[in-house]
């Protein structure tokens, strides 16, 4: 163990790990620090699905990340991502207030972040189970979601920790950063508590890539506003921002969207952290294909407003807002072979019936009678002469009501019918660091901090209000990748 390095990252997560993989064709003294044990390791990434938003002008494309048969090519249509509709897609969900040289570079350098993750040993697929639906036996990819890690979150981890390992980068688990080392000149190292002892490491450069604070509930309140401590964390409990506080207090500018967060329905009995175990298997997002209920028994939000990619992330939120901040989803059995693998778990808080009547009245710490009469009225408000399409925002919409269902608006009408009670589960916080193209970190009048960088999670400036789901990986591989190379180009700052 030398105590000197040329570049320590901060996490071991995605975003760490390509920081740290990247920075290996360059330098060879690398050390990861991750405040997990080894058994929990690999941080909000190893819960996720490994689906990552990547942009691509067609089947040619995925051939480099994707081994593809010509049998897999001939029943799928795979369409194209191109770069103008993921940028797009962040202005629009971001309200365009998106960063708009870093929304660039992560969508201009998507494709290639992956290509060069499968050159360091990641395997991907194509989500054929979550992301295509079967029209007359033809695969059929939406929404701009078509890669995936092969063995999900966990499998991406996996192999990147032992790409890292084979590359020579040293980690460190059960090691959690507390500090940096840095003066006038700027960073030195870090300090680190690990196995009982707090010691200072020395570094040429520094990346920190530790998550978000979503798991802190004191910051959520603090930040979120009130109301977010009652929030279930989706994902691992260490991102508490201890390594965003870290960087503020040696003068680090914050930036972006700190009062907003990615947040999901999530199962209302779930616990208060992830559950590897579960992984992310307690959310419920199949949501577009029947109606929302809360404690009142009123419906709150339109379910069909867009794909659930463009919506899921924003309505954990509008979900926390209700009374008792959990709601119901009511779906009747002409969805039920539509609603996805996450509905399956032993672990849902679920409700059948074989009439309206008697699921309202099932329905634990909600008002019945206003629930039934509001299905009444949202089932005599579909336009039931416009055709139902899963495949496209079909306009099938209701008309008339104070909250309307402005796509896929089926009526429940067929038993048995079914509901499943979530609440509000946090993904990761948006507000974090302000950083630059070469993802140095910005101090507080507009300077680089030398020797500091940051990649992922706890950078700020790009994703606000809500985000196109799987950016999040994706943001992690092309700014860690990015944070790499240039830490290892740093100068000395000792
Ligand atoms: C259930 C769930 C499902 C998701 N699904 C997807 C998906 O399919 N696609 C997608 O793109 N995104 C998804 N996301 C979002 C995605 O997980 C994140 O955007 C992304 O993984 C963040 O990567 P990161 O490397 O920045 O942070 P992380 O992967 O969280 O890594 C941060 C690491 O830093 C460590 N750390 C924290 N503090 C310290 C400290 N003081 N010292 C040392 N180490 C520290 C943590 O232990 C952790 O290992 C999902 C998230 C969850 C929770």
């Amino acid at each position: 163990m030398s105590e000197s390095y040329d570049v320590i990252v901060v996490g071991a997560g995605n975003a760490a790990l390509c920081a740290a993989l990247s920075a290996s064709e360059r330098v060879k003294k690398i050390l990861v620090l991750e405040r997990s044990p080894e058994d929990e390791a690999g941080g909000n990434s190893r819960f996720t699905a490994g689906l990552m938003r990547v942009a691509y002008a067609g089947v040619e494309d995925l051939k480099k990340v994707i081994e593809l048969s010509p049998e897999e090519i001939e029943r799928t249509d795979f369409g194209a991502y191109t770069e103008e509709q993921f940028l797009d897609d962040v202005a629009r969900v971001t309200e365009y207030r998106c960063d708009p040289d870093l929304t660039e570079l992560l969508v201009r350098n998507s494709l290639p972040a992956v290509i060069w993750m499968r050159s360091k040993g990641v395997r991907f697929t194509a989500a054929w189970g979550r992301q295509a639906f079967n029209i007359a036996g033809r695969f059929k990819f939406w929404g701009g979601l078509t890669v995936e890690a092969v063995g999900g979150g966990p499998g991406l981890v996996e192999s990147l920790t032992s790409a890292a390992k084979k590359n020579g980068i040293e980690i460190w688990y059960g090691a959690r950063a507390t500090s940096l080392v840095a003066d006038d000149d700027g960073v030195h190292g870090v300090r680190v508590k690990y196995q009982g002892k707090t010691r200072e490491i020395r570094s040429r450069s520094v990346v920190l890539a530790a998550g978000g604070f979503q798991a802190n509930p004191e910051w959520r309140a603090r930040y979120l506003g009130p109301g977010w401590e009652l929030a279930k964390v989706r994902g691992t409990r260490f991102n508490t921002g201890d390594v965003i506080r870290m960087a503020l207090d040696i003068g680090a500018a914050p930036a972006g969207n700190w009062s907003g967060c990615h947040a999901v329905a999530w199962e209302r009995n779930a616990p208060e952290f992830g559950d590897l175990a579960v992984g992310d298997q307690f959310q419920k997002h199949s949501y577009p294909w029947g109606v929302y209920i809360n404690a009142h028994g009123r419906r709150f939000v339109d379910e069909g407003a867009d794909f659930r990619n463009y919506t899921y992330a924003k309505y954990g939120r509008v979900i926390l807002a209700q009374p008792g901040q959990f709601a119901w989803q009511v779906f009747d059995a002409k969805v039920k072979a539509q609603l996805r693998d996450e509905y399956k778990i032993r672990q849902v808080t679920k409700v059948t019936a074989n009439t309206l009547e008697e699921l309202c009245a099932k329905l634990e710490d909600t008002d019945g009678s206003a629930a039934l009469e509001e299905l009444k009225a949202y089932n005599a408000a579909v336009r039931a002469d416009i055709p139902f399409n899963p495949n496209v925002k079909d306009g099938r919409r209701t008309e008339g009501l104070k909250i309307d269902k402005t796509n896929w608006a089926n009526t429940l009408d067929t038993p048995p019918f079914e509901a499943y009670a979530v609440t509000c589960g946090i993904t990761f916080t948006f507000g974090g660091l302000r950083i630059t193209n070469d993802a140095q970190v910005l101090d507080s009048d507009g300077a680089p901090i030398r020797g500091l960088y940051a990649a992922g999670e706890l950078v700020g400036g790009i994703f606000w209000f809500n985000y196109p789901g799987g950016s999040g990986l994706t943001n992690g591989s092309v700014f860690g990748r990015i944070a790499g190379a240039s830490a290892a180009k740093a100068p000395a700052t000792a």
